[in-house]
């Protein structure tokens, strides 16, 4: 799942219209943060395996320190609890953040083949595998997305231009890329999977930029 965790972020803002965008993009794309240095550092594994499920063509081998529950779990608490010691803020910030990275398990849950371990180090592994259908992965993503999308852009307005401008280019971008990934070819190696992915960073530092443009609507 992509634009699916982007989709729970964006929507996220109005549970928690103080919390940053970009906080918001880190937490439910935390796992997919952290699995790329995994893979490069050697304790996480994934495979290019060209029709492994008719969307993605990569096998993952072994991911539990990003991908499992349990692990989620604690990454969830562990966020929450350190947005909390660092802002002082009101206790439903660092709830929907812990929320949010939990949230990427059960979406990646939808798709994947049943390679997604529920503890890490367990050898029990599940997934509903929406991934064996291209147009029910589209569907469900497309359909994950616009409502947080609409959620956001009914919950925040731009302050000036950059705040809309920069807005409606990532979207734009995240829907690029999604296709980009959807039609292009498989990748030539899994380091070169890890190396690409390490480019998520960039849209939660694009999350934080029109954070900054934008505010909250009064409600
Ligand atoms: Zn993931």
């Amino acid at each position: 799942m992509f634009i699916g965790h982007f989709g729970l972020g964006f929507g996220a803002k109005r549970l928690a219209p103080a919390v940053s965008l970009g906080v918001l993009f880190a937490a439910c794309q935390w796992a997919d943060l952290l699995w790329p240095t995994l893979l490069l550092a050697g304790v996480e594994r994934v495979e290019v395996d060209p029709g492994n499920t008719a969307v993605t063509p990569l096998r993952f081998v072994a991911y539990p320190y990003s991908h499992s529950l349990e692990a989620l779990m604690v990454w969830g608490a562990i966020a929450g609890a350190a947005y909390w010691a660092i802002r002082r803020s009101s206790l439903s910030s660092p709830v929907v953040i812990g929320a949010l990275v939990i949230s990427h398990w059960l979406l990646d849950w939808i798709t994947h083949r049943p390679d997604m371990p529920l503890t890490v180090s367990g050898t029990h592994h599940v997934g509903l595998s929406l991934w064996n259908s291209v147009p029910g992965t589209i569907i469900v993503e497309s359909l994950i997305f616009a409502a947080g999308l609409i959620t956001y852009v009914r919950a925040t307005r731009a302050l000036d231009r950059v705040g809309s401008i920069g807005c409606w280019s990532l979207i734009a971008f995240l829907l690029f890329v999604y296709a980009a990934n959807l039609a292009g070819p498989p990748p030539p190696t899994a380091t070169l999977v890890a190396w690409a992915t390490q480019s998520m960073w960039l849209l939660v530092a694009w999350g934080y930029w029109i954070d900054r443009h934008r505010e909250p609507r009064p409600s």
